[in-house]
């Protein structure tokens, strides 16, 4: 840690007494100066800054010790030097005082002893030795935190730096901010950000993306480029080796690349932009006209802006290819919204001339259907008939299609009627049990035939309903037929009902019924879809064969006509089944749910 040799300096007039103290200390690791005189004394010591005991004769000609020792402490090359006096006379009190008062350690009477001398000195001296001891060490710790502070402002700045870089997304945008922070916050000179164009592994050029270099502006994409294979380039050498290249004296570095417009550039440091182990993406470079050279804080900044600048610059790739997509992507919305809107426009239309088509065809079917079935019932009043049984059985024949055909045709113009919503509900108090017990008793021989069980819990709880009666009939009537037409023989139809709890006080009270069956169930994709007109699952050309009959066909009308009915009374209806499967018979459930009160 230390190498210079400290000093010690003899002051004595007498040449044999310097003499012999010389001999005496010669035994310590220092350099022996000595001085005849004061004024010899002070020009030695001027000159010496390691000068650590001083063994001062008290009287001399000319400067005596004292004024040596006042003049000494007022030299200031040098950190004070412990003062011995030697007096060879039996020196008085006094004199000490004052010796000790000018900055004596110690006063020795001549002759002195060597050993006392050799003791007292060796005392000195390693007190000298700790103290340069610990002033390197305070040396270093001054510079250790220097270098910490240095470290530290750096950080903050490649932090606050960083945090601005990854907020931009625009890449143009991003790098033009990169070069003008580092150059800011840096103080750098010259700053580039240079990109492999076309990307790795294809490139043929390293192009100035974004730099400023000799122009007082950001030079902005892309302008200036180096082939990669150019013999003499640090950029492009760093970006070939994928390592930090630094050159503190471009004059004299191997691949430095003058321009004519950078005449007075020092000293460059170049790193990679690259993620991981693959080919940099591109190169960040700067450039310093000063005289300092890059400290190894800098080339480390340099490289942690480097990778950020790298990450950064993938961001915004990535942004920008997610903004190109989420653009595509829109576009595909629009165009398939606008289809969508089309083909709504289309099924609008279809869906007028099918209310339309069920308003025409059930008027014109209603005059001669009434005729049929007037001379079909005169007719099987005709006693020649009557007697007849294969003219009576054909008669029968026609009366009942014509029954059919009526129900047909009253259903159809009841959804006529809630299409152009001219369907007139006539409220009174509806006792819902009876009204579904009624229901049920037209269905007994359909039961019977079938073999089904029809059971009706939990409806007497229920209270009294403003409602139009016919038209909720027809709902109950359509529910419990269908129950019968989609559940085999020997099965099971419950109707039960609940009144729902209300979920506020002020809240309209509602009732429930469900309906439902153990039946082949409904495809979950179709439970929405049997409400509409004309819909039915399965062959569509299977003729209607009857409202109780197992998998009878229908108009498909049915449920459409139900939910129109309840929707005016201001009421919900939907299906509910796990799915359709005709052997396990999962069964389906039909809730109406209706206000107790006229809406
Ligand atoms: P339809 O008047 O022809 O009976 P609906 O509108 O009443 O027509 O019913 C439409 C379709 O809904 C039926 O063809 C049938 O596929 C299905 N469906 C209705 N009720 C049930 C049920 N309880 N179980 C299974 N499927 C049903």
């Amino acid at each position: 840690m230390e190498t210079i040799t400290p000093a010690i300096l003899i002051v004595d007039d007498v040449a044999d007494n310097r003499r012999v103290l010389a001999r005496v200390l010669r035994s310590l690791d220092v350099r022996i100066l000595e001085a005849e005189s004061g004024p010899e004394a002070l020009a030695l010591a001027a000159q010496e800054p390691e000068l650590c005991v001083v063994l001062l004769d008290v009287r001399m000609p000319g400067m005596d010790g004292y004024e040596v020792a006042e003049r000494l402490r007022r030299l200031s090359n040098t950190t004070t030097p412990a003062l011995i006096f030697m007096s060879a006379v039996e020196s008085e009190t006094y004199q000490h005082y004052k010796a000790y008062e000018l900055g004596a350690v110690d006063f020795l009477t001549k002759p002195v002893s060597p050993p006392v001398v050799l003791g007292k000195v060796r005392v000195f001296l390693e007190l000298f030795r700790q103290r340069r001891r610990l002033e390197a060490l305070v040396k270093q710790l001054d510079t250790l935190n220097r270098d910490l502070a240095d470290q530290t402002r750096r950080l903050q700045l490649t932090t606050e730096t960083s945090h601005q870089i990854a907020s931009i997304l625009d890449i143009d945008q991003l790098l033009a901010a990169i070069v003008e922070l580092i150059q800011r916050r840096f103080g750098y000179d010259c700053v580039g950000i240079w990109l492999a164009d076309p990307p790795p592994p294809d490139a043929e050029h390293l192009m100035l993306y974004a730099g400023r270099y000799w122009t007082p502006h950001i030079v902005k994409t892309p302008s200036f480029r180096i082939p990669v294979d150019a013999p003499k380039s640090i950029i492009v050498h760093v970006w070939r080796t994928g390592r930090p290249y630094v050159a503190n004296n471009v004059a004299a570095d191997p691949y430095y690349l003058p321009h004519e417009r950078l005449a007075d550039i020092r000293a460059e440091v170049s790193v990679p932009l690259k993620l991981g182990d693959s080919v940099p993406i591109g190169v960040l470079d700067v450039q310093t006209r000063s005289g300092e050279p890059f400290s190894t804080g800098d080339i480390l900044t340099i490289e942690t802006l480097g990778n950020q600048i790298a990450v950064a610059i993938r961001n915004a790739k990535l942004y920008a290819e997610v903004t190109r997509l989420n653009e595509d992507l829109e576009a595909q919305v629009d165009k398939r919204t606008q289809q969508l809107q089309e083909t709504l426009q289309q099924l609008e239309l279809l869906e007028r001339d099918k209310s339309d088509f069920i308003a025409v065809v059930s008027h014109e079917l209603r005059t001669p259907l009434t005729l049929i079935r007037g001379f079909s019932q005169m007719l099987l009043e005709e006693p020649d008939i009557l007697s007849n049984p294969s003219w009576r059985r054909q008669v029968e024949g026609i009366a009942n299609g014509a029954f059919r055909m009526q129900a047909i045709v009253d259903s159809m113009l009841d959804v006529a009627k809630l299409d152009s919503r001219t369907l007139k509900l006539h409220h009174q108090p509806v006792d819902l049990p009876e009204l579904i017990e009624a229901v049920t008793h037209e269905m007994e021989t359909a039961l019977q035939k079938r073999n089904l069980t029809l059971q009706i819990q939990s409806l007497n709880e229920l209270p009294k309903i403003e409602a139009d009666p016919t038209e909720l009939r027809k709902v109950f009537s359509e529910l419990i037929s269908n129950a019968i037409k989609f559940t085999p023989d020997g099965g099971q139809i419950t109707v039960t009902g609940q009144q729902l709890p209300s979920q506020r006080p002020d809240e309209e009270p509602y009732i429930e019924i469900v309906v439902s069956d153990t039946g082949i169930g409904i495809a979950p994709e179709l439970q929405e879809l049997i409400f509409s007109k004309f819909y039915r699952a399965g062959d569509v050309w299977l003729h209607s064969s009857g409202r109780t009959k197992f998998k009878g066909g229908g108009p498909g009308l049915g449920l459409a006509l139900a939910r129109g009915i309840v929707q005016a009374h201001g009421g919900h209806i939907w299906a509910e089944s796990p799915g359709h499967d005709e052997l396990k018979l999962p069964g389906s459930k039909f809730h109406v749910v209706l206000p107790v009160h006229r809406p």
